[in-house]
């Protein structure tokens, strides 16, 4: 671990929850994602054209500030817990209100169980005639997942991803379990983050969105991140535009790096370029050392 401080309590600041959104396949994630995004954007900021950077932030009416992963699917979510990243406080589990649970239903439900995280039961596709989500909340029941309507205390909403219906709904229960959950962050100290997707880009180089878990990322920082180092030379937020700094819950894409990290690296700023280079060659070298012993045995 580097550069690893006590926080002190009267340090830590409140910060964003961090959502991600999972479901049996055609449930309907991306679709939620793209109208929470859409309808935010609008209601929200003038002439914002968002970039698909692999996260986004919106604020809902209440004023409170959601970070959303915008990479559905469970590769995403486990590859990230793997790699010693867990960046997801909330788990939407979507769940089709004209289908049923299904097996990724269940095997989402396992997740958010096995990492400890809170869920939230979006009863997608309330609009279709066949809707029922009575059946959605019995077979749940199945599952133990026992949810408000049914006297339990997980919350579930009824949503619509083609008309918005219950999409303001939605964000609200979010809000409330985030308040609930009272997360926390040190905005003061070196930052780390957990990369959410990375790639070489023609023009700008090798690109990695972080998402900030702690401290605050700046222009200028040096830092090493998996087996990569490097110096931040710009930061993009999810509208595009370039900011001087990212805190705790804040995804940006990060310029300045040597090589192209993996989904779920750390990245770590530390004092140093040569200590970030000699930890970021120490890692490229037990990689491969673990791969040549493991072609050996
Ligand atoms: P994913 O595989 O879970 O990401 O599901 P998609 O977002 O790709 O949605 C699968 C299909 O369901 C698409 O054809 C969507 O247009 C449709 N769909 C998603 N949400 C809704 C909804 O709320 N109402 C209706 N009528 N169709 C929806």
């Amino acid at each position: 671990v580097i550069n690893e401080v006590d926080d002190k309590e009267e340090e830590m600041v409140s910060r964003p929850p961090v959502i991600t959104i999972m479901g049996h396949v055609d449930h309907g994630k991306t679709s939620l994602l793209d109208a929470i995004r859409d309808a935010r954007v609008v209601a929200g900021e003038a002439g914002g054209i968002t970039q698909h950077i692999g996260a986004y932030q919106v604020t809902t009416d209440g004023g409170s500030v959601l970070s959303f992963l915008d990479t559905p699917g469970h590769a995403a979510f486990t590859s990230m817990r793997s790699r010693g990243a867990q960046v997801t406080d909330i788990v939407v589990l979507v769940v089709a209100a004209d289908d049923a649970v299904m097996p990724q239903t269940v095997e989402a439900i396992a997740h958010a169980k096995a990492a400890g995280v809170p869920m939230i039961v979006a009863i997608n596709k309330i609009d279709r005639p066949a809707a029922n989500p009575t059946k959605v909340r019995t077979d749940l029941l199945q599952h133990e997942v026992v949810v408000e309507a049914m006297s339990g205390d997980v919350q579930d909403v009824e949503v619509s991803a083609v008309t918005g219906q219950g999409l303001d709904q939605l964000l609200e229960a979010i809000a409330l379990q985030a308040e609930i959950l009272e997360l926390k962050a040190n905005p003061n100290r070196a930052a780390q983050g957990a990369v959410i997707e990375a790639q070489l880009d023609v023009g700008r180089g090798p690109v990695a969105t972080v998402l900030v878990q702690k401290g605050t990322l700046r222009q200028g920082d040096i830092f090493v991140v998996g087996e990569q180092y490097g110096k931040v030379r710009a930061l993009i937020n999810d509208k595009g535009e370039r900011v001087k700094e990212a805190g705790p819950s804040v995804p940006v894409e990060v310029l300045g790096l040597n090589g192209t990290p993996e989904a779920g690296d750390v990245l770590n700023v530390t004092e140093t370029e040569a200590q970030a280079r000699e930890i970021a060659e120490y890692r490229e070298k037990a990689a491969k050392d673990k791969r040549a012993a493991a072609g050996a045995a």
